[in-house]
């Protein structure tokens, strides 16, 4: 019989954008027979983002939740997410771990900013996920959830989108993250800017940087969800199996139906590729 993994490490609460409590999202993971959990709210913190060229579609979703401006303002906040999780990782028995979903920017002096953060936070790890592509600084940044109807506007679209990959590289380079989530992201734009064949390259040279920093990546069935497809693509499979980067399955559930959801599809899709080299805390 087909093993399948019984925890995810990739999920969000209603601290950041899930619509489900910590307590409702812990519930239904007894209730499926998981093993342990990870909660992976967002932390995104950028000094510009309130003048990204996304914003105003940004703005209305979740602006007080997701998106941040300033990491000392918002520490207090995180610092009672994580106490809460600890709290409730007592009182339930299941086994939880204290985690964030990162996007990595690349302006100066951001990355000491996220140091200085993290040393007073209780967490136990980071998950790479990546929702905005920059230019070369790293100051302006665009929200790849809010572009449609605006990518004309975007002189730079190709610049913009190997900045978006960069950006993982350096996030695996920085030694603070576990795993990457949906490296293919991108492909939410569609076949005709960002289809499973295009930025091939790039994503190839953000797997070698995860291998050499021995970084996870995630298969999401948030994909299929999606774009009907994993994040990643097959072809980005067969090159993960290749290169043995330790992969794990996640749901990035926003919900509780979404949690484990697919488990088994992702199984036996890792089983095609012969992925082998599974990640588990
Ligand atoms: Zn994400
Ligand atoms: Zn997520």
């Amino acid at each position: 019989m087909l093993k399948v993994q019984n925890f995810s490490y990739h999920n969000h609460t209603n601290f950041s954008d899930g619509k489900c409590s910590l307590k409702e999202m812990v519930e239904q993971a007894k209730k499926i027979g998981f093993c342990e959990m990870g909660i992976s709210d967002h932390l995104i913190v950028h000094k510009n983002i309130e003048q990204s060229p996304s914003w105003p579609k940004l703005s209305g979703r979740y602006a007080s939740t997701v998106y941040r401006k300033d990491f000392k303002k918002c520490l207090p906040e995180f610092q009672r997410h994580c106490e809460e999780i600890r709290k409730i990782s007592k009182q339930e028995k299941i086994k939880l771990y204290v985690g964030f979903e990162v996007d990595f920017f690349t302006y100066e002096g951001w990355l000491e900013e996220l140091k200085e953060f993290l040393s007073q936070l209780d967490y136990d790890y980071l998950v790479s996920g990546n929702h905005f592509m920059s230019n070369e600084k790293g100051d302006t940044i665009i929200n790849i959830d809010c572009i449609k109807g605006i990518t004309d506007t975007i002189k730079d679209l190709p610049e913009y989108i190997a900045n978006h990959f960069g950006a993982m590289k350096k996030s695996a380079e920085s030694g603070l993250y576990s795993f990457l989530a949906h490296i293919d992201y991108i492909r939410k734009l569609g076949d005709n800017i960002c289809g499973p064949h295009q930025y091939v390259e790039n994503k190839i040279e953000v797997l070698k940087v995860l291998q050499e920093n021995n970084m996870g990546i995630e298969i999401s069935t948030k994909g299929l969800r999606k774009i009907n497809d994993f994040y990643p693509c097959s072809e980005i499979l067969d090159k993960i199996a290749e290169l043995g980067i330790k992969t794990v399955i996640s749901d990035d559930a926003h919900n509780i139906d979404e949690l484990g959801s697919d488990f088994e599809k992702a199984e036996k899709e890792l089983t095609k590729h012969n992925i082998t080299h599974r990640l588990k805390f």
